[in-house]
């Protein structure tokens, strides 16, 4: 079989393949109780994996450039990691997630059904939150100000899945969260969202070539992912589902299309070079900015689509 014929095979089956044999993998260490070491060590797979796959069969050869930003998103995927995770065990710590625990929200979960269609009901009910925290960041201009990071850069591969100001986490996280207490869903579905959301994210943003087909109905594949960064707002102020798509298809943001997505993304305004001056970024004023990056140039906050 040739080269190639063995790529086209791999482009159908790599994503539902990672996916499932990661989530997989996973589940059996949730069921043995050793769920962190089995979540790791896919993890680490699906990054070698993705790492090696993106060299032998990319999306974009341009996107393996580099962009002097390796450094940068390495350091805010740690911050956001540990902003996420030092809010949980700050709840623990003062008994909040034992309270939440105890409360039943609304009392509307179905506690009776079986594991895997309450994981996928925890998938759907979080994405309402995570899909409005998402659409505030390119919607609201203060939100904006933290998204902007993420959308900085101008190539997508897989370093920069967690590549996001801590702000932003914190708001997407919090507002997931919400959603599952309010139904009353018990707080180790947060746990099965957490490793939804970690390999998904993974997989959506890789430079790997892949096809999708119907699935694109359901998850934020790659090939969806790509025109949310794409710096025509026509097609950017689409695709806001972190995991699944319904909350796209429902409130009329769901955008594909039969073009190849532009290779040319990341955003009109500014963003430093620098993790630290990143981070500082969304909180100074105009006249700061200028003065720490003479090049800064100060743009309105425009989100209408042309
Ligand atoms: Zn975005």
């Amino acid at each position: 079989m040739s080269e190639e014929r063995i790529k086209y095979i791999l482009s159908w089956v790599l994503w539902p393949a990672l996916f499932i044999g990661c989530m997989s993998f996973t589940t059996y260490g949730f069921l043995n109780d050793n769920p962190i070491l089995y979540f790791n060590i896919a993890y680490v797979f699906m990054i070698i994996a993705l790492w090696r796959l993106e060299i032998w069969m990319p999306h974009e050869r341009e996107w393996h450039k580099p962009d002097g930003q390796n450094i940068a998103s390495i350091l805010h995927t740690l911050s956001s990691k540990g902003t996420v995770q030092s809010l949980l065990i700050y709840s623990t710590a003062i008994g909040l997630a034992d309270i939440l625990e105890g409360s039943k929200g609304l009392g509307l979960w179905p506690d009776a059904w079986p594991l895997w269609m309450q994981v996928c009901l925890a998938v759907v009910v979080s994405e309402f939150g995570l899909y409005w925290a998402h659409r505030a960041g390119h919607e609201v201009p203060l939100i904006w100000r933290f998204h902007a990071v993420h959308h900085s850069v101008e190539k997508l591969w897989f370093l920069n899945t967690g590549r996001f100001h801590f702000v932003d986490s914190l708001i997407s996280i919090v507002l997931a969260m919400v959603m599952l207490m309010i139904v009353g869903a018990p707080m180790d579905m947060m746990m099965w969202v957490s490793a939804v959301t970690a390999f998904l994210g993974m997989l959506t943003h890789c430079n790997v070539e892949m096809r999708f087909g119907w699935l694109n109905y359901i998850f934020n594949t790659p090939g969806l992912h790509r025109w949310h960064h794409s710096k025509d707002l026509k097609e950017g102020n689409r695709n806001y589902g972190e995991n699944v798509m319904v909350w796209d298809l429902l409130f009329g943001t769901y955008y594909d299309a039969d073009y190849r997505p532009p290779a040319d993304i990341g955003m009109k305004d500014y963003m430093p070079k620098a993790f630290w001056k990143q981070i500082l970024w969304p909180f100074l004023p105009v006249s700061i900015k200028q003065r720490l990056e003479p090049d800064f140039v100060h743009l309105p906050f425009i989100r209408e689509e042309k």
